[in-house]
């Protein structure tokens, strides 16, 4: 680029407007015991192979492999020549090793009282169990198997079970339409379904398997459907059906658990469908398991002797399988799993199972906080929170304003918060603080863990320097990437590998700071182009949540005669916040005022509810379809398709108001 020629700015590739200058230290004690320090940084830029080849170490091979990494672009291949058994990895080898009795999920039903604690003795028992009744199932190494269930604990079992035996399991959300569940059984061609009859989901018994049974009926190649009972609800049984208590409880509580290849594969999952059709991401097990055991150890320093760790995602999400399945138990921890939502029976559910467990650490989403805000600081007031010592954010950015609050009301302004950034289809953490290593700032994923090469470049695939926005990019190959997309080799080149020569390309907008630390700005898809500016929708919005009033917000650029695109904004308001006449005013001046004039909003609308995916979160392009008055479009990942007409309701009262 050349410098100084007038219309230099216009060239920036995304731009850098929200200055943030709060920093929180990681507290002293946890420092002094951390699992991990600032030399692993050294260690693993001097030998990134060798670093990820001891963080393989921590888990039992059978044989070990003969080369650490083949790379041969896109395609790479780890530890190879190498053997395990991931359940092996996650269950027998801690009972073998005297811990037998310890806990590895305290499972707490939605239904008041209703809970269950399953030892790694008992985990062992049940998986070995569940891996017999899948053998006479007839469902052998490589097979597919649909999972499509409530968050009890069968779910991990089975997906335990399948990984035993070498079958590659698909977990399907269990929110899921009978079109979306069919859909992903066929592209994986499962021959068997696990579900149950239902769950509890607010309150009241959710039906799974009449969608089941709907899906199935559109897939022949499906020979078997598995069924928990859970609900207790009736069910309507076809020749296909089998009870998870007929089959699975007569087995033998014993199965030996043969060593798979490293490459062999563990899981198909489909990512949440943010941005469009969802991709079936392919991960394997050697490296998978190395880096989704090493992170979940170093990112939340845990300890398990005396933590009590609780991911509150769903496990139809990758952050359940690799967070809440594959990297705790590899690690022996003790988890809490909640089966229901955060409002039921009442608003301070969670934090009543913190208090309940003595919860160490926990992990959690920007949308839940911002909800959790919204609800009010008074909630979480009641409970003694008081063992907290780590907290996470995973799956959008953090808006400063959520990360400070969360810091505060829930971890007692004592507790690291982690902002940690990956993918579906990384398969395990890749750029985060260290809770006790770094020095945090709120909103900020700061920098890649030791061993994985990330970096922020412009559209030519330059890298950006300190102050500058772009792309985000992964320059090294990683243990846990995706190995493809299921069935279509070629896409997985397209979507990620082609945007950037020999770098990996994950669809998100990113800044350097000024001291070099990275921030996330959100899907590069979703950036708005303004008098020449690119600016994120992830600095307007958190400009706007950090506004008193405002509980969450999101942004879309829509066209616009004069500066091609403007910002529209939705937003909600905080619990007690009244909608007044010049509340639109008020807040697009605190947002020029936070991010400069040229971020100042077109128009601001506030809405009692966003539109977002079963995941949680927020599906900008549909906003943009409104904003453009445009018909909506494709509505099939969203949670509530009512939503989307409480919003478009409220269009005609949103004129431009300057
Ligand atoms: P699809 O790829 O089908 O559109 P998705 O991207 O929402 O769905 P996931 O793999 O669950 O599916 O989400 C990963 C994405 O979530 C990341 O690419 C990023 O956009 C966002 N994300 C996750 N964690 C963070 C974080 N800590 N900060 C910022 N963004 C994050
Ligand atoms: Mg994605």
């Amino acid at each position: 680029m050349a410098p100084d020629t007038p219309g230099r700015e216009t060239q920036e590739t995304l731009s850098n407007l929200l200055q943030e200058n709060r920093r929180f230290e990681p507290p002293a004690e946890l420092a002094s015991a951390a699992n991990i320090t600032a030399d692993a940084y050294d260690e693993a830029a001097a030998d990134r192979i060798g670093f990820w080849e001891r963080a393989a170490e921590r888990l039992t091979w059978g044989r070990r492999w003969d080369t650490a990494l083949e790379w041969n672009a896109p395609f790479a291949k780890w530890f190879v020549g190498g053997t395990l058994n991931v359940a092996y990895n996650c269950v027998d080898r801690h009972v073998e090793a005297g811990r037998g009795d310890k806990v590895a999920y305290h499972w707490e039903g939605e239904p008041d009282g209703d809970t269950r604690t399953l030892t790694y003795s008992d985990l062992l028992r049940e998986v070995s169990k569940a891996a017999n009744a899948l053998a006479e199932l007839g469902v052998g190494k490589g097979d597919r198997v649909a999972i499509y269930m409530p968050m009890i604990p069968e779910l991990p079992i089975a997906m335990l079970a399948c990984a035993r035996i070498g079958a590659i399991h698909s977990v399907v959300f269990g929110g899921f339409s009978a079109t979306a569940l069919s859909g992903r059984i066929q592209d994986a061609d499962a021959k068997l379904v696990i579900t149950a009859d239902g769950g509890y989901r607010r309150g009241a018994p959710s039906a799974l398997k009449p969608t089941v049974d709907e899906a199935v009926a559109e897939c022949p190649g499906v020979e078997h459907v598995l069924v928990v009972r859970r609900t207790g609800e009736k069910v309507s049984e076809s020749g296909k059906d089998v009870w998870w208590h007929d089959l699975v409880d007569r087995q033998s509580d014993r199965h030996e658990a043969v060593p798979h290849d490293a490459e062999d594969p563990l899981y198909i999952l489909y990512t949440s469908g943010t941005t469009g059709k969802p991709k079936g991401i392919l991960h394997t097990t050697g490296g998978y398991l190395t880096q989704a055991a090493w992170t979940h150890d170093v990112v939340f320093d845990l300890k398990p002797d005396t933590d009590i760790y609780w991911c509150t995602a769903d496990i139809g999400w990758v952050t359940g399988h690799s967070y809440i399945v594959y990297g705790p138990l590899a690690n022996g921890a003790t988890s809490v799993i909640y089966e229901g939502t955060p409002d039921t029976p009442h608003r301070g559910r969670f934090w009543e199972i913190v208090q309940k467990y003595g919860v160490t650490i926990l992990y959690t989403a920007p949308t839940a906080i911002r909800t959790f805000m919204k609800w009010g600081d008074d909630i979480p007031a009641k409970y003694d929170m008081s063992s907290l010592r780590v907290l996470g954010s995973v799956g959008e950015p953090i808006n400063p304003e959520a990360y400070v609050w969360y810091r505060e009301h829930i971890g007692g302004s004592r507790c690291p918060v982690v902002d940690t950034w990956w993918q579906t289809e990384t398969g395990a953490i890749m750029i985060s603080p260290l809770p006790g290593v770094t020095a945090a700032k709120p909103g900020a994923a700061m920098r890649p863990l030791p061993g994985i090469v990330a970096d922020v470049v412009d559209d030519q695939g330059n890298p950006v320097p300190d102050g500058g926005g772009g792309f985000l990019v992964v320059r090294e190959p990683w243990p846990s990437m995706l190995r493809g997309i299921w069935g279509d080799e070629k896409r997985y080149t397209d979507t990620y590998w082609s945007r950037f020569e020999g770098m990996y390309f994950p669809g998100d907008g990113a800044k350097k700071d000024d001291d070099g630390d990275l921030w996330l700005l959100g899907r590069v898809d979703d950036v708005m182009l303004v008098s020449g500016h690119n600016i994120s929708t992830t600095e307007v919005e958190s400009a706007l949540v950090s506004h008193p009033k405002v509980a969450e917000a999101a942004v879309v650029g829509a066209t616009d005669p004069i500066t091609g695109q403007a910002i529209v904004a939705f937003t909600i308001l905080r619990g007690g916040a009244e909608e007044s006449p010049d509340i639109a005013k008020e807040l697009r001046d605190h947002v020029a005022k936070a991010l400069g004039p040229i971020a100042k909003p077109r128009q601001i609308l506030v809405v009692p509810e966003l539109p977002k995916t079963r995941s949680g979160k927020i599906m900008r392009r549909l906003l943009r379809d409104v904003a453009e008055n445009r018909s909506i479009g494709d509505v099939t990942t969203l949670a509530d398709s009512a939503v989307m007409d409480l919003i478009s309701a409220k269009l005609p009262s949103a004129a431009s108001d300057d």
